[in-house]
């Protein structure tokens, strides 16, 4: 059956394919939608999966399940699998009896944000044999093949994609059927201290050999197997006439692919789908070709297959020019292009294609008329967010303590908190990764800043990766004042679950309250403001500045958007506007997406309307002085 799916919902339907017995991970894009999608089947499927507080839980419960012999799969975006990264490098080593799939998605052109960050590296100082997508159909097929080839060599295996992969649909080819129903997996653990232990060092060189061994066995097993005649996971196509050749691996294949179609361009080409290890002998015969003088290495980010090129090349003496980021023919940053490959092709074949002034003149018009259409647009809190609350109540308390703005530091975190960066709160000074608020906060004091420094963190992020630093700064006395933005939800990336999450249909899970986690921690002073609740929250956060230690406010109140969702009723408001004097206080206060402002014209004074899309957090009334926002008393 023939679907349109984007790469990550062809990634979720392999994994339901490949019969998958447990999936967890962490929200982040371009990741998050492969456990969306497997989560809408949850209940229906009957097998374990979960949101997990951080990346490295959620591999270590993946392993754990692998260990006994199931199949499972974890996913994570890049930033995510530094997190994960101390505990897949020991079980890469150990290796699993199960199949272990590790599924993470890297971002150029940082579509979100984030570093730029190529996780093939990992693939190697990891030792994990590493498939990397390059297209929507491979991401289903690739999905099954992994599960193979882990159970195979009894190690993990890691299936890299891109956000142009991730995000994009094309048309693929889907099975429907699950293995699950075929392959009961019973679930066995033998007691063995030398493989799951590094109590030795022994056994820990021992591991190490083992886990090199299972790169090899890897290689073979995509040959012994016949997958590159089905798949193509590696494959050479030879041009008998051309000089030319182009090596390239990911997500770059359906531009590179589109650019020799539009322009007939005959040229020798070596595809890379196993990206760690690479597949040398495939590498050495394209090489070798007599005709090949010239080629072009395609890969988004790091220069990882191109190195290794020039390395083989140098081993075979070979004369050849290679062309690639190494000689500044391509960017080492940013995704590829249609545009940027067909450049590049046009260096190495040292000419230009016909047809390309025809395109730009083609595409010029529809560029000017794109332009035009976009609107400047802020990032913002979304109506009814209850960070904008949190943000006025905090800038509030600061200049009620009589401090400037630029006199106090706030570190932000990861998360839709972080947009308190931005006007008209211009709160947040900094945003390292998950948790880093408070741990930078510490350094900031004991680095000597003198005025109160200040902590901004939303709930997931704090249950991701806050509670170590927040136990680091009781322990130390460290004098931080941090603020958990608590909306109950994993916000930015889809609205989530995470342990603080207040309502869990389908599921069993319990809700964990971030106040006890304090306590537990030893923080003495914990209050607990709401965010729409301006008057009392601003008194808080007040004396939560002041006090000399570790303070922790907890700002509660769940996602606008998720509450609408949820049918959260709340009263709306609306401007009198006999009483309004257009002065755009509340407008310059909150930036509500709600609030329109008609300036004066003949027939009208200035005035501020509130749109019929208002979600009635009541913000706006507070910080109208002259009483002119009012509630609809009848909703209407
Ligand atoms: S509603 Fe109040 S604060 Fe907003 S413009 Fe009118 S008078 Fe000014
Ligand atoms: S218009 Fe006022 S009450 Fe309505 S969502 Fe915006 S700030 Fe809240």
């Amino acid at each position: 059956m023939i679907k349109l799916l984007t790469g990550n919902e062809a990634i979720a339907q392999g994994a339901l394919e490949a019969g998958v017995d447990v999936v967890t991970g962490y929200p982040g894009t371009p990741s998050t939608e492969v456990m969306l999608n497997l989560m809408a089947k949850r209940k229906e499927l009957g097998i374990h999966m979960e949101w997990s507080v951080n990346e490295k839980v959620a591999f270590e419960i993946a392993a754990g399940a692998a260990w006994v012999g199931k199949r499972a799969l974890v996913t994570m975006k890049m930033s995510g699998l530094n997190v994960a990264a101390d505990s897949i490098s020991a079980i890469a080593y150990s290796g699993c009896t199960g199949g272990l799939v590790i599924f993470v998605a890297d971002d150029p052109g940082t579509s979100a944000g984030m570093v730029e960050q190529d996780s093939r590296y990992y693939a190697k100082s990891m030792i994990i044999p590493t498939l990397d997508l390059a297209s929507q159909q491979e991401c289903l097929d690739y999905m099954k093949i992994a599960f193979e080839i882990s159970e195979n060599i009894k190690g993990p295996v890691m299936l890299r994609s891109t956000t142009d992969i991730a995000h994009v649909a094309s048309l693929v080819d889907i099975n429907g059927q699950t293995e699950r129903d075929t392959k009961k997996r019973e679930a066995h653990f033998e007691r063995n201290i030398p493989k799951y232990t590094k109590a030795a060092s022994a056994w820990c060189m021992a591991q190490h050999q083992d886990a090199l061994n299972r790169l090899t066995h890897a290689l073979e097993t995509i040959e012994s197997k016949n997958y590159n005649k089905k798949y193509r996971i590696n494959e050479i196509h030879f041009e008998p006439e051309s000089k030319y050749g182009v090596i390239y691996g990911g997500a770059v294949q359906g531009n590179f692919l589109e650019v020799l179609n539009r322009y007939n361009i005959k040229i020798s080409r070596l595809k890379i789908g196993m990206v760690h290890p690479l597949p040398e002998s495939l590498i050495k015969e394209f090489l070798e070709n007599k005709n090949i003088e010239r080629i072009l290495i395609l890969e988004e980010l790091d220069p990882i297959i191109e190195s290794e090129i020039y390395r083989i090349a140098f081993l075979l003496n070979k004369k050849v020019e290679i062309l690639g980021k190494l000689n500044n023919t391509l960017p080492y940053t940013g995704s590829y292009s249609f545009v940027l490959i067909k450049k590049a092709l046009e260096i190495l074949l040292e000419s230009e294609f016909n047809g390309q002034n025809k395109d730009k003149e083609k595409l010029q018009p529809v560029l000017e008329e794109a332009q035009d259409l976009i609107v400047a647009r802020p990032t913002s809190f979304c109506s009814g967010c209850p960070h904008r609350g949190t943000y006025y109540a905090l800038n509030t308390a600061i200049k009620n303590l009589k401090y400037k703005k630029d006199d106090i530091i706030v570190h932000g975190d990861i998360g839709c908190t972080i947009l308190g960066m931005n006007k008209p709160f211009e709160s947040c000074w900094t945003e390292v990764a998950m948790g880093a608020s408070i741990g930078m906060a510490q350094g900031f004091k004991w680095g000597g800043i003198e005025k109160p420094v200040i902590a901004a963190i939303g709930d997931s992020t704090f249950f991701h990766a806050g509670i170590p630093p927040l136990i680091n700064a009781v322990h130390q006395n460290a004098n931080v004042c941090i603020i958990i933005l608590d909306n109950w939800w994993t916000a930015m990336t889809g609205f989530e679950e995470n342990p603080g999450t207040i309502y869990l249909k389908d599921t069993d899970t319990r809700r964990v309250n971030l106040v006890n986690i304090c306590q537990g921690c030893g923080v003495e002073k914990i209050d607990i403001i709401d965010p729409y609740e301006p008057k009392k929250a601003i008194k808080v956060l007040e004396e939560a500045i002041k006090y000399p230690g570790v303070s922790v406010v907890v700002s509660r109140q769940e996602c606008a958007l998720q509450a609408h969702r949820r049918k959260v009723n709340l009263p709306k408001y609306r401007v009198d506007i006999e009483k309004c004097t257009g002065c755009q206080i509340c407008l310059n206060q909150l930036a509500c997406p709600e609030m329109v402002f008609h300036p004066k014209t003949e027939d009208h004074k200035a005035y501020m309307e509130i749109s019929v899309d208002c979600f009635g957090c009541g913000l706006c009334q507070y910080t109208c002085p002259f009483g002119a926002i009012e509630v609809i008393e009848d909703g209407k």
